[in-house]
């Protein structure tokens, strides 16, 4: 899938619209989710053009994968939830309804979070 210049995180990363920025380094910037489905509801997301976890891991750099995954620790740590537990989830295409195509990984925290998936 190419790559759209014109998705939110593109426009957030490019400073065109404001985040509630937690976390950035040279690679990575993670902010709140404007719709936050936890007490603790944060986007990582990597600075680098991917649509996807798929595209990053076929592609990124091991410096770019390194930071990716170091900073999700980090942000884990500097909101808190070390000792309650947290989740991370990516979706990736279609069938998880990835809306965003720009690789965003969603670290929630803060409350119990209830079972992996909803069995429909
Ligand atoms: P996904 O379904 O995994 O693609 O999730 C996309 C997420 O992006 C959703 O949880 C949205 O609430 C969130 N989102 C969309 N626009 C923004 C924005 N401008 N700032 C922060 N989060 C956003």
């Amino acid at each position: 899938m190419t790559y759209d210049r014109s998705n939110v995180f593109a426009r957030i990363l490019r400073g065109e619209i404001p985040c509630d920025k937690v976390y950035e380094d040279e690679h990575v910037l993670a902010f709140r989710d404007i719709r936050p489905q936890a007490p603790t509801h944060v986007l990582v997301i990597p600075k680098g053009s991917y649509v996807s976890f798929e595209d990053f891991s076929e592609k990124a750099s091991e410096a770019e994968i390194i930071a990716f995954v170091r900073a999700l620790g980090q942000v884990a740590r500097s909101e808190g939830a070390s000792e309650g537990g947290w989740r991370l989830l990516a979706n990736n295409g279609a069938d998880a309804r990835q809306e965003v195509p720009h690789l965003h990984v969603h670290l929630f925290a803060g409350r119990d979070l209830g079972p992996m998936l909803s069995r429909l």
